[in-house]
């Protein structure tokens, strides 16, 4: 395809907060205790479409997202501000270069000039170059397919940010206050979407796709030929943005 993204748009975390986040995201030991908190209607909902919440990480299952931008109305951003309360993303006032780990992204075809909306986050490469870039190993991705930052040894050098070809990454500038213990950021190191790991491995979805009122956004396992997510893909077309560069993403896309 011929679209191409345009974007319209401290001191580190505390040692224990860090350690715990890394025990849950290279274990994905969190799974049991959340499930047990989890609501009736949440609970059967959500393990519907995440992880058995007793289930390890393994690379049988691979996450991801099918999002329909016909869905997406124009002055809507409760996917946005979903991800911004759920990581406590507040902003500095400089819209360069405030954390945003999804945005609203608009494609513009070269040859028509036709226009579509829709949100973009980390696409969670099967082949992800902030990986293959990375010079300490802080940049990963789990067994499931979710790219993560180990902010414990992330040095900050942001070669990461620049082999991103979709500008999802970015660079703590501020001291951050306030964080979720689940979701801890520092700065100094790199950021972008988890994926909501921490949700994910209580067998919930992620933040963004729960608060969308037109249900734009469905999460699930790629790799489950059952799963709702994967009967979509079989029978409507979708499409990666920037396939081309054959990196294998985790987030497809219809209506564009
Ligand atoms: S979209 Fe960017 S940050 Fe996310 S896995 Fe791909 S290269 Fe890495
Ligand atoms: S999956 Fe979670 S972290 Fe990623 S964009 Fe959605 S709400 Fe934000």
């Amino acid at each position: 395809m011929s679209n191409t993204p345009q974007q319209q748009a401290g001191e580190p975390a505390e040692q224990n907060q860090i350690d715990s986040y890394r025990r849950k995201l290279l274990g994905g030991g969190a799974a049991i205790a959340g499930a047990a908190a989890l609501g009736p209607g949440v609970f059967f909902t959500s393990v519907a479409r995440a992880k058995p919440a007793d289930q390890a990480v393994s690379s049988e299952v691979r996450w991801g997202f099918l999002i329909d931008a016909n869905k997406c109305a124009d002055n809507c951003d409760k996917c946005v501000t979903a991800c911004n309360d759920e990581h406590n993303l507040t902003g500095f006032g400089r819209p360069e270069t405030d954390a945003q780990w999804i945005r609203a992204v608009t494609l513009r075809d070269r040859k028509t000039g036709h226009t579509t909306k829709l949100p973009m986050m980390c696409q969670h490469c099967a082949h992800p170059p902030c990986v293959d870039v990375c010079p300490t190993g802080a940049s990963f991705k789990r067994a499931d397919g979710i790219v993560l930052v180990d902010k414990h040894i992330c040095i900050g050098c942001r070669y990461c940010m620049m082999a991103c070809p979709y500008k999802a990454r970015s660079f703590v500038h501020e001291t951050i206050t306030n964080q979720q213990e689940y979701s801890p950021r520092g700065k100094g190191t790199v950021e972008s979407c988890t994926l909501c790991v921490h949700r994910v491995d209580k067998g919930e979805i992620p933040a963004c796709a729960e608060a969308c009122p037109e249900k734009a956004i469905l999460f699930g396992n790629l790799n489950d030929p059952g799963s709702d997510i994967s009967q979509r893909m079989a029978t409507e077309a979708s499409t990666e943005v920037r396939g081309d560069l054959r990196l294998d993403l985790g987030v497809r896309y219809q209506g564009i």
